[in-house]
């Protein structure tokens, strides 16, 4: 039997140190889960949680500046990556890009924030690291060489383990899974030309340029 359609074929991230790949499944994002960034959104810190598509994954070194905003917040992050049976299996940095504007706009009418969260490319990752999360070491964005984002991963609400239980209470969580673990405080916004570098203690660097509107 022949498939009707083919689809494009998952975003696959490297492996530090390892010839593999990990193709992605499906991307789950959490919120407020640094009491000093759900302060500075002017949010209860309660996590909530979101999802993106696996096409929002993106490891290109340069990325367009994308349309419908004119308020593109950078969120660094410590990404979790599932293996068989759920379990953590490697991590790595992203950055989940968030149309700020849009959001508000949409949180504003109570609706779903998915076009302000999941649009194409809204999720750059570096490598991968094969092994257990750090429970603590610094996080950090930076913006054509100054520091916007400092924290340090002991400032989740929701560690890790605490985080994927949460997690399975909505959903089978399954090999290709990424988490987003949220933000520190320190998001502001980005620019057309601006070079993003994004570092987790012990983690693969991530660093990618915003090229013009389009
Ligand atoms: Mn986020």
């Amino acid at each position: 039997m022949s498939d009707l359609v083919t689809c494009p074929a998952a975003p696959r991230l490297a492996l530090d140190g390892d010839s593999r790949h990990f193709p992605v499944g499906r991307v789950f994002c959490i919120g407020r889960n640094y009491a000093d960034h759900a302060k500075e959104m002017g949010e209860a810190a309660e996590a909530i949680f979101f999802t993106k598509p696996a096409s929002a994954v993106s490891t290109a070194p340069a990325l367009p500046y994308p349309g419908e905003t004119e308020d593109l917040h950078h969120e660094v992050e410590l990404v979790l990556a599932l293996g068989e049976g759920g379990e953590i299996i490697a991590c790595g940095t992203g950055v989940d890009l968030t149309k700020r504007d849009l959001q508000a706009r949409l949180k504003a009418k109570g609706a779903p924030w998915e076009i302000a969260k999941g649009f194409d490319r809204s999720a750059p990752m570096g490598a991968l690291r094969l092994g257990p999360p750090p429970a603590s070491g610094a996080i950090t964005l930076s913006v054509n060489g100054t520091p916007r984002q400092s924290g340090d991963l002991e400032q989740m609400i929701l560690p890790p383990a605490a985080l994927l239980q949460q997690l399975a209470r909505y959903f089978t969580l399954q090999p290709g899974d990424l988490i987003f673990t949220g933000t520190p405080a320190g998001v502001s916004a980005l620019l057309p030309g601006d070079v993003v570098s994004a570092r987790i203690d012990g983690l693969p660097p991530l660093d990618f340029t915003l090229t013009e509107r389009r």
